[in-house]
């Protein structure tokens, strides 16, 4: 018989989804709760593929003999409550995939870093000349790609959301940054749901492959006690390394893997900042263990472009840096920020709180803040927290006062910096607006 698939979400994934079952004969329906976009909706249109938007009937979701679930559909929706009812398989789009393809998988998860990670690997395997595709947040989607181009190597950044959906996938090189709390509304405020989704990264890994980890991060190695992984691993550190695995020493990454051996200064690394010293040292291992000579990592560490809204180093005016870290949607994100920052800074902070503690950031406010401007429709959390630790703490409501405020409050010399470790969307649609309002605004001073 037929298999009949049921996407829900035509998104990037679910579009993608639709095309390789296609592909592979499958029967295949779309439904999306809300509108598809314009782009996706003619992509379907044009490959033929039955679609529906503004509501799933649920006659149809339950015809399904597989469900392919985007990641941004939470459990407690409805449709999913009724699909789980029915028994029906439910899998992500990177599983999907994932069993039509032969290709080699590097994946990449964690709270933070996924996509400088993701895109500093890719960017090694390119100068390396491998054929080497991007899929998961970040471009294109791996469905697709399997299905119109396939590649012999995937760089595949996974949020667990997506880890979610997994079974019987198999990263064989698997890179865990950092686990610290994001999310929690989509585990039931439970810390270890949303550890345990992180690590099913290591699920199905064998012998042959690697885990590549952050060894500082606590949550990572209380975890990993009670855990028997069948993958060798790796720890990368920011401390000295010990055995195999990557660390830092006299201002060098220092990593050994077996008799291999790599080192360079961190002076030359393209990406600054611990945080970013991180990201390096898991993208160096991940080269090594795919086999890519040590010049060429080298060369990629070096030479990497940086990614928008990440710490993005953007204008000087009149000697006053701005810094868009947009993308820092968390507490902890913002924690690197402010440590890799030199000169005094004029904060900018704030949007939605995703139920934030902002104690860790503490001792670094008041060590490099001078000023904080609050940029949300609710600042009152942040006036809470450091109301009294930094002499001026002003309020904003758009992009163009926050901007205006900052710039009025900096000196020659001082850094304003973009790091709201909230998300955006109670004044903008997204990171992205954000950070695209923060540079048109610099640009107009
Ligand atoms: P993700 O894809 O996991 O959200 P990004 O690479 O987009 O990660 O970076 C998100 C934010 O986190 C940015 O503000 C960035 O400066 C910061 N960041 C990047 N790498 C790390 C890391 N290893 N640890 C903590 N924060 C990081």
């Amino acid at each position: 018989m037929k298999e009949r698939i049921v996407i829900l979400g035509a998104g990037e994934s679910g579009t993608g989804a639709a095309i390789l079952a296609l592909k592979k004969g499958c029967e295949v329906f779309v439904s999306d709760a809300g509108k598809i976009r314009e782009k996706y909706r003619k992509t379907l249109e044009e490959y033929g593929v039955e679609w529906e938007e503004g509501a799933h009937t649920i006659e149809r979701v339950l015809a399904a003999t597989l469900v392919i679930k985007s990641p941004g559909i939470p459990e407690k929706a409805p449709v999913m409550q009724a699909v789980r009812a029915q028994g029906i398989p439910v899998v992500s789009e990177i599983e999907f995939a994932a069993r039509h393809t032969r290709a080699l998988k590097i994946c990449i998860t964690g709270s933070n870093g996924k996509t400088t990670t993701t895109l500093l690997i890719h960017h090694m395997l390119k100068k390396a000349g491998i054929n080497a595709g991007l899929a998961g947040n970040v471009g294109s989607s791996f469905a697709r790609q399997v299905a119109e181009e396939e590649h012999a190597v995937y760089v595949i950044e996974l949020s667990s959301f997506q880890l979610d959906d997994m079974y019987d996938f198999r990263a064989e090189v698997a890179v865990l940054m950092n686990i610290t709390p994001d999310h929690l509304d989509r585990y039931n405020y439970r810390m270890q749901n949303y550890v345990d989704a992180k690590f099913r990264i290591t699920r199905n890994q064998t012998p042959d492959d690697w885990f590549i980890y952050f060894a500082d991060d606590e949550v990572i190695s209380r975890e990993l006690a009670r855990r028997q992984l069948a993958a060798t691993c790796i720890p990368f550190s920011l401390g000295p390394r010990h055995g195999d695995g990557a660390g830092i020493l006299n201002d060098h990454i220092d990593i050994h893997i077996h008799k291999n051996r790599f080192s360079m200064s961190i002076l030359d690394l393209a990406l600054q900042g611990k945080h970013n010293a991180c990201n390096s040292m898991a993208a160096a291992i991940s080269g090594m263990v795919v086999g890519i000579r040590n010049e060429r990592i080298r060369e990629s560490l070096t030479d990497f472009q940086g990614v928008e809204h990440r710490l993005e180093r953007f204008l000087k005016v009149h000697g006053i840096e701005f810094i868009n870290d947009s993308k820092a949607t968390n507490v902890n994100s913002t924690w690197y920020a402010l440590e890799s920052m030199t000169h005094p800074v004029v904060w900018i902070a704030g949007g939605v709180d995703k139920g934030n503690d902002y104690t860790m950031l503490c001792d670094l406010v008041r060590e490099k803040v001078k000023a904080i401007v609050c940029l949300g429709v609710d600042n009152a959390k942040i006036h809470k927290a450091f109301d009294g630790m930094v002499k001026n703490i002003v309020d904003a409501s758009s992009m163009a006062e926050a901007v205006k405020s900052a710039y009025y409050l900096a000196r020659n010399g001082d850094t304003v910096l973009l790091s709201p470790a909230c998300a955006s969307f109670d004044l903008f649609e997204n990171y992205e607006d954000r950070g695209h309002q923060f540079k048109q605004e610099v640009r107009n001073l």
